[in-house]
């Protein structure tokens, strides 16, 4: 979310996070205590409140709210759905909300979209799902890795060659078990160089003796001179 500029032209700067489970009714009480506290017209606070939470307008909250409701209520209905009965979902569950979802307050609506994506996901999905492998919670992104690098949940991979998003995670993320992830999710790329360089690399470098060990055992499922490039 953008600050946005007001109509005085000033600049608010301070910006509040939509609550974890944000809905209409909770924000419109909010905007009719703004109103009976500043006097104005119920459409002005509403407008106060929206800008508040980052938006231009009080339409555009509402759109947004109605959208996170959406994206939340697909999670809870089908998380938890068997594998084997994932690909029924195709063409039912719409990747597309899922992918608003990513941007729902709640880590745990976040986590659970991505869970969803590791089967749904098509092509339109990539970029938002790289986006949340920088995500401030450590599991989100973890599962985030996960959906992008599985080859096993999904009828085919979103992209040949996602190294470039995997080695930085693997080499810097703070959590070791997304760090973890991302070894796991290198070992499932292509077979070149880069991925074996890679995994020995952090065979030997990881501070973690844990995300170390991980990558010695997957060096040694693939003999060296497989790679192809
Ligand atoms: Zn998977």
């Amino acid at each position: 979310m953008h600050p946005v500029r007001r109509a005085n032209g000033r600049k608010r700067e301070v910006m509040t996070a939509l609550p974890h489970s944000p809905n209409l009714r909770h924000l419109r009480r909010q905007a009719r205590d703004l109103q009976r506290a500043t006097g104005s017209t119920l459409h002005e606070s509403q407008r106060e409140l929206a800008e508040t939470y980052g938006f231009r307008s009080w339409a555009e909250l509402k759109h947004h709210v109605d959208e996170l409701s959406q994206a939340a209520l697909l999670c809870a209905r089908h998380t938890g759905t068997p594998n084997r009965e994932m690909d029924a979902l195709r063409g039912v569950v719409d990747p597309a909300t899922l992918v608003v979802g990513l941007r729902h307050p709640n880590p745990r609506v976040r986590f659970d979209c991505l869970g969803l994506l590791d089967h749904l996901a098509d092509d339109s999905c990539l970029v938002p799902m790289i986006e949340a492998t920088t995500d401030p919670v450590p599991r989100v992104r973890r599962m985030a890795v996960h959906a992008l690098g599985c080859r096993r949940c999904k009828p085919e991979m979103l992209c040949d060659d996602l190294m470039d998003v995997f080695e930085p995670i693997a080499l810097g993320d703070p959590a070791w078990r997304v760090r973890g992830e991302a070894v796991i999710s290198i070992f499932q790329q292509p077979p070149t160089r880069r991925r074996h360089e890679a995994l020995e690399h952090i065979a030997g470098h990881d501070p973690d003796a844990r995300v170390r060990r991980w990558a010695s055992q997957l060096l040694a499922r693939k003999p060296p001179g497989t790679f192809t490039t």
